[in-house]
């Protein structure tokens, strides 16, 4: 079977074309400058190859278009015609409170993602485009919708609601919803999955740490709460964001320097989180490792408030789980940076965490990084939203 997996945003389009059932990926790549003029780069992976190419891409449309074309290429193509892929999913930020799960598209559906963007400004619009363009490209291909807040909707209204009048609630949606939820369902499933079942791991705790980063606290198999909230600016601080912080800050912000709702919010976004504290070393964290082990102060004091926030986190989910079975580590940082991991883990000890210093070591593939005598079982889990869009996307439409 032939996914093609589609996550667009405002001007770049990124797709892969997989098996859902071995999570073979054929070919992959990226269009960007949609708009302005157009760049497509693929790879053509079950040949080995890579091309890079300027093509006219004005609107989404050309785009897939541009994806169409290469994929079936004699030179760079991996399938002999358009028909061969079975159907089409998307990731969709955005699915408010209306979407639970994945839904095939329809007109109700994509009147739904249309209603969603006042939640989600910069997505949803980019999402809905993927979405109308492939609908052009190929007409009546089934096409499914994949979204990042579906996972968290199992959360309790003691979670998800704001402690503020109620009207913003029922009038305006304004709650916690979360992000991240294709990779926090995909893991906390793998986890369930490699602990044996869920009466294994009752209580999991999913650490997804990348550039953005959220945690969940998931209870057999269903999300209890989560560190984003109305946006993914909420939470840990982040490569760029602040993650959770006083709204007082912004008024200050906002009054003494003339700044409008917007543009502190634009600060928030793109010029705090760890960048900020490393007074603007970096947002990725390898660069940061490599400036505290030269002794850079503010370097180090960004890696040790994120893993002081996260640890926080883990705790405060301890507690809304009543105890915690398995702890997983997830994404860029999650996957790779193992004295990120242990510094999370160091101070964990009273929950019943103990760490294996070798296996800590090991990087990007399923394992467990805990002792044998620990009580709680703390994984490294590679993620891969991707293969959960295309699972989703094989089920709903098949
Ligand atoms: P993601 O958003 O999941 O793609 O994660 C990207 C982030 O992962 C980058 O900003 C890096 O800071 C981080 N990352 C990737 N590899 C490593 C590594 N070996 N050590 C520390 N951080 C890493």
């Amino acid at each position: 079977m032939n996914i093609l997996v589609i996550n667009a945003g405002s001007s770049s389009l990124k797709y892969q074309l997989m098996d859902p059932d071995t999570g073979v990926v054929t070919a992959k790549g990226l269009c960007e400058r949609i708009g302005l003029d157009g760049k497509l780069t693929h790879k053509a992976l079950s040949k080995g190859t890579k091309v890079e190419k300027d093509i006219p891409m004005p609107t989404h449309k050309e785009a897939i278009e541009a994806v169409m074309n290469i994929l079936v290429d004699g030179e760079y193509g991996v399938i002999g015609s358009v028909d061969e892929i079975d159907a089409v999913g998307h990731r969709v930020l955005h699915g408010g409170d209306k979407f639970v799960e994945s839904c095939i598209v329809t007109e109700d559906c994509k009147q739904a993602i249309r209603e969603c963007i006042p939640l989600g400004p910069l997505h949803n619009p980019a999402n809905l485009m993927g979405i109308e363009a492939c609908e052009k490209a190929m007409p009546g291909k089934p096409q499914v919708a994949v979204f990042d807040t579906a996972f968290h909707m199992t959360m309790p209204p003691k979670a998800y609601r704001y402690a503020i009048p109620t009207k913003y609630y029922t009038d305006d949606h304004l709650r916690r919803y979360g992000f991240h939820g294709t990779s926090h369902r995909f893991v906390s499933k793998r986890c369930i999955e490699l602990m044996g079942g869920v009466e294994n791991a009752h209580r999991v705790i999913v650490c997804h740490l990348g550039n953005g980063s959220s945690l969940s606290a998931v209870k057999d198999g269903k999300c209890q709460d989560t560190s984003m909230g109305l946006s993914p600016l909420a939470g840990v601080p982040m490569g760029t964001r602040s993650g959770d912080i006083d709204a007082c800050v912004v008024q200050f912000i906002m009054n003494k320097y003339g700044m409008s709702a917007d543009e502190c919010l634009t600060m928030l976004n793109k010029k705090s989180g760890v960048l900020a504290l490393s007074d603007g070393v970096s947002s990725d964290f390898r660069d940061l490792d490599a400036a505290a082990a030269q002794g850079n102060e503010a370097a180090q004091l960004a890696l040790d408030k994120f893993a002081y926030e996260v640890r926080k986190y883990i705790g405060a989910y301890a507690a809304a789980l009543g105890g915690v079975d398995c702890i997983v580590f997830t994404a860029g940082v999650g996957e790779n940076s193992g004295s990120m991991r242990a510094s999370i883990c160091d101070g964990l000890e009273y929950l019943g965490v103990k760490l294996d210093a070798e296996k800590n070591k090991l990087r990007g593939e399923e394992v467990v990084i805990s002792t044998s005598d620990s009580k709680v079982k703390v994984w490294v889990i590679p993620t891969n939203e991707e293969l959960m869009i295309a699972q989703d996307t094989a089920e709903l439409t098949k």
